[in-house]
């Protein structure tokens, strides 16, 4: 058997360019909108955030097709702005976390519900839950403008044209900038480093042959199908 040399490396393209982003972590932001840390029996007036992630590899892009994955019977979708990190370091300042972003995209935290809450009940780590294969679909990257705002904008995902998850956000619990600040307290950020910011409330189940169609307003719009 070969030893397997340096893999390739998970990408994300980058909107109207040729150009992609080396994807280099996949971190992910729990419970930041406050009706879906009620749904999944949180507090969020006293919970802070909290984060885990999911490998690089986990990426699919928009219209990829997913097959139901394996040790589930309750796969979720939960909707997300997703950042790309352009700067990085340890402990940034909110105040400066703009400049480290290079772009966003929209993205879906599929999540095997089920798994997650064995694991919560046993305390156990959440990585089975969140970090299987082709659990992190994302649309193509659009580079951040002066202009473009991240505290506001339409956040929704429809499952087979039914609107199921319909936010804003403006309703995160901590924004993008104190996301940034408060995960660089943990770990030092790098160019590639994507973070999936939370869902608003409506998660739920899916099933083979569902079409999931997730967008942000302003950027472009996440297609996906179970089969
Ligand atoms: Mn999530």
């Amino acid at each position: 058997m070969e030893i397997p040399q340096a893999s390739p490396v998970p990408n994300l393209p980058v909107a109207g360019s040729a150009q992609a982003l080396a994807v280099r972590r996949i971190l992910c932001v729990g419970q930041n909108y406050a009706a879906h840390a009620r749904e999944m029996g949180g507090d969020p007036d006293r919970a802070p955030p909290f984060f885990f992630d999911k490998p690089a590899d986990a990426i699919v892009p928009s219209g990829g097709a997913i097959p139901y994955p394996p040790r589930t019977s309750d796969l979720h979708y939960e909707v997300e702005l997703v950042v790309a990190i352009g700067g990085g370091g340890a402990n940034i300042a909110a105040a400066d976390a703009r400049d480290h972003v290079l772009g966003l995209a929209v993205g879906i935290d599929l999540t095997r519900r089920d798994l997650q809450a064995e694991a919560k009940k046993a305390g156990r780590p959440w990585d089975m839950a969140k970090g299987f294969d082709m659990s992190a679909p994302c649309a193509p990257l659009t580079l951040l403008t002066p202009d473009f705002a991240l505290n506001r904008g339409a956040i929704t995902l429809t499952v087979n044209g039914a609107v199921k998850q319909q936010g804003d956000l403006a309703d995160m619990i901590w924004s993008v900038p104190e996301i940034i600040a408060e995960l660089s307290t943990y770990i030092a950020l790098a160019p590639g480093d994507l973070i999936f910011t939370g869902t608003p409330a409506g998660v739920g189940p899916l099933v083979r042959g569902d079409t999931v169609v997730a967008r942000v307003e302003g950027l472009p719009q996440l297609e996906i199908r179970i089969v």
